[in-house]
């Protein structure tokens, strides 16, 4: 399996590059922000749990999260890899999904991280809550909080794959192809 995480703070593009890459390398997507909307839209137990926090601006708790993206990976044996969008968000998600690639015999293979000024996210994320109707792109305080949750438990997780040599940073800046461009790129270093 050859495995991707694409990192970003809200609103850096993490979705709509997703769907780019996934085209191009023949992987499962996995968002667990749209897997809680599913949930949510269904009004499933994990659904009502999921939306007290995202409602928020808050984390949804490791375990119920990791015990989600668990069963995810159980469903899809057969796929040629993941880009993992929006998980992991903590470094206690980071090493569980290591161990849970392990029992594949699989590892994370690269992880590109988007980098985008908070006034262009909050801009961005205001514009597609007009859109979405997504009630957490809609008010400025979710969204602050939103900014907090990643900059004090999904930054520290940066320095876990750069000390595995596994990081690149990626300027978010620029239109959707440029930033693809500079995706594949960082990505097609780790395949030979
Ligand atoms: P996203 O669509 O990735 O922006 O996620 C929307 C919301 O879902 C987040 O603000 C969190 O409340 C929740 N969420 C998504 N992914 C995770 C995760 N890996 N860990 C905890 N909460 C998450």
């Amino acid at each position: 399996m050859f495995n991707i995480i694409i990192f970003g703070p809200p609103g850096a593009g993490k979705g709509t590059q997703s769907s780019n890459l996934l085209e191009k390398y023949g992987l499962q997507h996995l968002s667990t922000g749209d897997v809680f909307r599913a949930n949510i839209k269904g009004e499933t137990e994990l659904g009502l749990l999921a939306k007290s926090y995202i409602d928020r601006g808050e984390l949804v708790p490791d375990e119920v999260t990791n015990n989600m993206v668990k069963d995810f990976i159980e469903r899809h044996p057969d796929v040629k890899g993941f880009i993992f969008d929006g998980y992991p968000r903590t470094l206690d998600q980071g090493k569980y999904l290591d161990a849970v690639l392990q029992d594949f015999s699989s590892e994370i293979n690269c992880v590109v991280a988007l980098k985008v000024d908070e006034d262009e996210l909050t801009k961005r994320l205001l514009e597609r809550g007009k859109i979405s109707g997504r009630a957490d792109d809609q008010n400025e305080e979710t969204i602050r909080n939103r900014f907090a949750e990643y900059n004090f438990k999904t930054e520290p997780l940066l320095e876990f794959y750069q000390a595995q040599n596994k990081l690149h940073l990626v300027n978010g800046m620029g239109s959707i192809e440029e930033i693809f461009e500079r995706l594949c790129k960082a990505i097609d270093t780790h395949l030979s």
